[in-house]
């Protein structure tokens, strides 16, 4: 079962512009932003707009226009910062063992450096 979407999470406020973030890119589906706490050199957070808590939520509730929106917005948002000739990882953590720590959606865009073995 999917936990209830919280629209007091942080995401969910900097989306809301409470809080504020260096909105690298936004369209109808999408906004990134970069991490508060870089991991890599580059280090982007990718939010649909729409109220996901997860990866699992969000593929089994979202759109057919809100998947495609946020996928490709993925995509643009490495090409548009330049990374995709160095290269680039995708991840999203979802659930209890994953760590995910901000209950909406997000997936972590990191380059900018060797990334070295997946769960190192
Ligand atoms: P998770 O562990 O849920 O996959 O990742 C959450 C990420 O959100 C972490 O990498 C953390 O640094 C980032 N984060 C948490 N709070 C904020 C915030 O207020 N602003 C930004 N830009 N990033 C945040």
């Amino acid at each position: 079962a999917t936990l209830p979407y919280d629209d007091q999470n942080i995401f969910a406020k900097i989306l809301r512009g409470e809080i504020p973030a260096t909105r690298l890119y936004e369209d109808d589906y999408a906004l990134a932003f970069p991490d508060i706490n870089p991991q890599s050199p580059t280090h982007i957070l990718v939010i649909p707009k729409g109220a996901y808590v997860s990866w699992d939520d969000f593929s089994a509730h979202a759109s057919d226009a809100e998947i495609t929106g946020f996928v490709r917005a993925v995509g643009t948002v490495a090409r548009d910062a330049g990374l995709v000739a160095s290269g680039y990882r995708l991840l999203a953590n979802a659930g209890l063992d994953s760590h995910q720590e901000v209950p909406h959606l997000h997936v972590h865009i990191f380059a900018g450096r060797t990334l070295g073995p997946l769960l190192a």
